[in-house]
């Protein structure tokens, strides 16, 4: 690749973002609320065909109202509609997974189905949905790119998020073997992994000061992350921008785990 490709639009090879990803379909699941929302807006408005995934349809119809995304409502704790929603939404160039659930419990009295759900949420629908666009990719040529949103708790434990660590340790475990094995066709694969960010999700986990006070004291730029901090970081790595990063977990938090 050439260092400045002055062709490309707008001057002295600079990108015209509201162009960036124009041409370009991207699936996004989890996009009805937070990180994956304010994901869906940021890549309609460079130009994307957003197709958004989630669970709760008002979400979703309020979505496509802001943004005229496409949408697809589907519970992604069932494998078998994981997999139809995901064969639905071909073809595709670019796929966040983005959905994610937490459900709070010590270790000593984490539930069984709470483990499962969380392991099918978080790990398992990445699988299902990341198989069917790459093999979509793969069929058609396409050098797309994948991000997985994990999180920060992939590298700590944090107290009453068992089910949720394993989870995120598993889509970066997940993150590199697919960056190997889908590179080969010019598929990368990356994860995000943001800190704590406020969105309806981090309410219910980090709302009580007494929690999240340590963990914001220990983040150098003294700062929880903002969704569209993530969302920027998600669109760098499914742009050209990012076309030699592969199989990285690139971390988004202020500093936190190197503090
Ligand atoms: P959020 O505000 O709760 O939004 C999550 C979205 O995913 C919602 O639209 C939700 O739909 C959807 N979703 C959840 N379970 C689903 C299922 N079974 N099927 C289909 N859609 C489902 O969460 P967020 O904070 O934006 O989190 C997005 C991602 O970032 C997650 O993977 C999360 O683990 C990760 N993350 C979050 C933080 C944080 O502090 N917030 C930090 C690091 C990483 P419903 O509302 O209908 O359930």
């Amino acid at each position: 690749m050439s260092d400045i490709d002055a062709s490309r639009p707008g001057e002295h090879g600079q990108l015209d973002r509201s162009r960036e990803f124009a041409g370009k379909t991207v699936l996004i699941t989890g996009a009805g609320k937070g990180i994956g929302r304010t994901t869906a807006k940021l890549l309609a408005q460079r130009g994307a065909r957003v197709i958004a995934l989630s669970r709760a349809a008002d979400d979703l119809n309020t979505l496509k109202e802001e943004t005229g995304c496409e949408t697809l409502c589907v519970d992604l704790a069932d494998a078998a509609a994981a997999l139809e929603a995901a064969r639905a939404a071909q073809p595709v160039d670019l796929l966040v997974n983005c959905a994610g659930m937490v459900e709070l419990q010590p270790f000593l009295d984490t539930t069984v189905e709470a483990f499962d759900r969380t392991i099918a949420v978080n790990l398992r629908a990445a699988l299902i949905v990341s198989q069917q666009c790459a093999r979509s990719m793969i069929e058609r040529g396409v050098k797309g790119a994948i991000v997985n949103v994990s999180s920060v708790s992939a590298q700590i434990g944090f107290p009453l998020h068992a089910a949720y660590c394993a989870s995120k340790s598993g889509l970066d475990g997940l993150t590199r073997v697919m960056a190997i094995e889908l590179g080969e066709h010019g598929i990368r694969v990356n994860a995000v992994n943001p800190t704590v960010t406020m969105t309806p999700m981090g309410e219910k986990a980090w709302s009580d000061p007494a929690k999240s006070g340590p963990v914001l004291a220990r983040i150098p730029l003294h700062r929880f992350v903002q969704p569209l901090e993530v969302a920027n970081t998600i669109a760098y790595l499914l742009s050209d921008e990012s076309s030699m990063v592969n199989g990285v977990s690139m971390i988004v938090d202020g500093g936190l785990l190197v503090a």
